[in-house]
């Protein structure tokens, strides 16, 4: 699942990394350690699943974290009211 985040290149001893290989042969760096800070620039704005906002905004922004995910559902609340006003005006 991960392997597209490989690097062919370890980012901190630059050793070629083959395919396939879950560490550097060089360092023993892996995704835990080297380079998963590499493959987050690389994907910068796309996080993988793991990626946890609350924590990065709370780093972010000193522990006042925006609460996107609640502006988000009230966005689908409103979308829906807006829908039921206007079904039931079109009756
Ligand atoms: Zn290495």
């Amino acid at each position: 699942m991960n392997q597209e985040s490989r690097p062919d290149e370890c980012p901190v001893c630059g050793a070629d990394v083959p395919d396939g290989a879950a560490a550097c042969p060089e360092c023993g760096s892996d995704e835990r350690t080297g380079w998963s800070e590499a493959a987050r620039y690389d994907g910068l704005g796309l996080p993988d699943d793991a990626f946890d906002y609350e924590e990065f905004a709370g780093r972010e922004f000193g522990g006042r974290a925006p609460r996107r995910r609640h502006d988000r559902f009230w966005w689908v609340v409103a979308v829906l009211v807006l829908l039921a006003w206007v079904w039931f005006l079109a009756r």
